[in-house]
């Protein structure tokens, strides 16, 4: 079977990826430096601990595995620590990035599926995004994922990386055999700290702002769930392998969901009651990103069939009474 290399393979979207990899005939080979991942949610392939800036550990790994392709997932990707720390997102995700693709290109390998996000296209009220839409990054996450778009332009005009890029936001869900699953420490999301609050992990879920401008006050997001996200990865994979050019797919349903919506499903699902907290804005949060995926549709054939946020708090929910790792 041949390896494909999945940086932050350890961590809640990466770990995904490698189990659908494997289901369609990939081994997917982990690479990851734990700052986020946990060694335990690596059950599918090999696992090699490095960081994306050690070109030495890079060239081994890609000599060791000889991998057809790059998945890379491996960054750091909470909005309101990129704006209080946003030297470790260049560092970490703009440098980490740059060392990853000169490796893959010494070694020749030239296929790359690239986590890029809707946070890049910044705050555009009332519009459903597409691929065609200014990009202007209102947090420091968003724009360092603008600037390793870039390089991958400047990457395939000079070294043949040829690349497909996702732009999503919101996952969620989980597996839904439970094998892999959403865990942070700490946790920021939306949807596993409603869980939290349900089973008293935490006192309450606090709404960051209850004053924007949308029908009940609290942001739109586009949820998709974790597993339909991680399928257009193997697409995009696919894609490359067939010859393909490089292009950008945005990854959502096309339906926004507010805060108190997502808590109000959960309520309903779990059958619990969610406590509560009306809290200040958070610095850099867009009011609505909401993303169609009609080019991921037609041209990649992905079908999104699990994104129902029904589904995906109830695969969350089974995950989140039986599942954990430990470091
Ligand atoms: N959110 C919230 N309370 C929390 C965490 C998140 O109200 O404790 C809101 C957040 O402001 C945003 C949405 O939930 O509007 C989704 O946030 P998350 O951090 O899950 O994802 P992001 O949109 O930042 O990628």
């Amino acid at each position: 079977m041949p390896n494909v290399l999945v940086t932050g393979g350890a961590g809640y979207i990466g770990s995904h990826a490698c189990k659908a990899l494997t289901d369609a005939g990939y081994t997917p080979v982990t690479y990851d430096n734990l700052s986020t991942g946990w060694a335990d949610a690596v059950k599918f392939g090999p696992f090699e601990q490095g960081d994306l800036r050690d070109r030495a550990r890079l060239d081994a790994v890609f000599a060791a595995y000889q991998p057809i392709a790059v998945l890379h997932f491996g960054a750091l990707s909470q909005v309101g620590e990129s704006m209080r720390e946003p030297g470790l997102y260049w560092d970490n995700n703009v440098t980490g990035s740059l060392v990853l693709m000169e490796a893959a290109v010494a070694a020749g390998c030239e296929q790359f599926v690239f986590s890029s996000t809707c946070a890049t296209y910044g705050d555009q009220d009332n519009v459903v995004l597409n691929e065609d839409s200014p990009q202007a990054p209102i947090n420091a996450y968003g724009a360092s994922k603008r600037a390793i778009e870039d390089m991958l332009s400047g990457f395939e005009a000079a070294h043949g990386l040829r690349h497909v890029i996702f732009r999503y936001f919101n996952v969620a869900g989980a597996d839904p055999e439970a094998k892999v699953g959403e865990f942070h420490q700490p946790e920021t999301h939306l949807v596993p700290l409603i869980l939290d609050a349900i089973d008293g992990k935490r006192d309450a879920l606090t709404i960051f702002g209850t004053d924007y401008d949308t029908p009940d006050g609290t942001c739109i997001r586009d949820y998709v769930h974790v597993c339909d996200l991680v399928d257009a990865h193997v697409l995009g994979l696919k894609w490359l392998e067939s010859g393909k050019d490089s292009r950008v797919f945005n990854l959502g349903t096309g339906s926004g969901f507010s805060v108190r919506e997502v808590i109000d499903h959960a309520r309903r699902i779990t059958n619990k009651d969610v406590p509560v907290v009306e809290g200040l804005r958070r610095p850099g949060d867009c009011t609505k990103l909401v993303s169609g995926s009609a080019r991921a549709v037609s041209e990649l054939g992905w079908s999104p069939g699990r994104s129902t946020l029904d589904e995906m708090i109830r695969d969350a929910w089974r995950w989140h009474q039986t599942g954990h790792y430990d470091k």
